[in-house]
């Protein structure tokens, strides 16, 4: 108990910068998506049959957005280690 004990992690390096976009680019695009999830369920049953439509198109935008965000982001992590 009360050991101090080194916290910084010893085996994985700092991500690059490039990673540190590329996670970002996805946490953003994740936001979006369920951002885009929430308006579409409050709006379902009460907007007008147009609007809805534009709103699955958002939805479906966003979700495409962050597939190719996570995909990025797990190729470079499998290209480049980190
Ligand atoms: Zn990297």
């Amino acid at each position: 108990m009360g050991v101090a004990v080194n916290l910084q992690p010893q085996r994985e390096p700092e991500p690059c910068t490039e990673h540190k976009r590329l996670a970002k680019r996805f946490a953003d695009a994740t936001r979006g998506y369920s951002d885009a999830v929430a308006q579409l369920a409050k709006h379902r049953g009460t907007t007008s049959e147009l609007d809805y439509y534009k709103l699955r198109l958002l939805v479906d935008d966003a979700r495409e957005d962050s597939e190719t965000a996570a995909l990025a982001l797990e190729r470079h992590i499998s290209k480049h280690g980190c």
